[in-house]
């Protein structure tokens, strides 16, 4: 097989990117965040971006040391998109149609031979309906809280919010709104481990 795409979609602090981590470190996937494309257009423009100005942009995930960063325009986007303000941005210019053509595009242009994991909340459903192996996870919304707190390094209380707030955005868009693809392996990971998961989904891949 010269294409292997393992899809994983669902919504915030469900355990998309720790499942996807451990297949890019493991299982040797290259390992495609589109989320981090969402969130560095928010951070790049202050008000909504214009399709030229987009077009301008040049976009490649790269491996550094252990890990993979989406670099724009050769800069590392990493230290500047992980905040819970930078998500609610991301999810406000998510609903323009012409930003999400320029992701899908350059996400597709990225995968060529050899083995992907891509996540996202469309991924299964609009970017590669095609993918073989499609995983939609999901988990109860004060779990996902307590986990984006801990990772954030702040309360659970702001967060819970914030991550209503959000869901509520990328469920009732209008484009590409954030569902269970068809065909997709629904996995609930409340009070699941991180390699209970992974094993489950290495199962899905033999
Ligand atoms: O996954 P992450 O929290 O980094 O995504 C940030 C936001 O980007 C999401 O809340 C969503 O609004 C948007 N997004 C999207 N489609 C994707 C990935 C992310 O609309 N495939």
């Amino acid at each position: 097989m010269d294409k292997l795409i393992v899809t994983i979609d669902g919504p915030s602090g469900s355990g998309k990117s720790t499942l996807a981590k451990l297949l890019a470190c493991r299982e040797g996937f290259f390992y495609i965040d589109t989320g981090a494309l969402y969130r560095s257009i928010a951070c790049l423009f202050s008000t909504k971006p214009t399709p030229k100005e987009l077009d301008k942009l040049s976009v490649l995930w790269k491996k550094v040391n252990t890990e993979y960063h989406l670099f724009v325009s050769n800069r590392d986007m990493e230290p500047c998109i992980r905040g819970e303000e930078v998500g609610k941005n991301a999810s406000i210019i998510a609903k323009l149609p012409f930003v999400r053509e320029f992701v899908n595009n350059v996400v597709r242009e990225n995968v060529n031979r050899g083995k992907y994991v891509v996540e996202g909340r469309d991924v299964g459903s609009v970017i590669f309906p095609e993918a073989q192996v499609k995983i939609y996870l999901q988990a109860d919304l004060k779990e996902r809280a307590t986990r984006r707190a801990k990772e954030l390094h702040i309360q659970k209380d702001i967060i819970l919010d914030k991550i209503k707030e959000r869901d509520e955005k990328d469920i009732t868009r209008k484009d590409s709104p954030l569902v269970i693809p068809e065909g997709a392996h629904v996995i609930d990971t409340t009070n699941k481990t991180q390699e209970k998961v992974y094993t489950e989904v290495i199962s899905l891949l033999k």
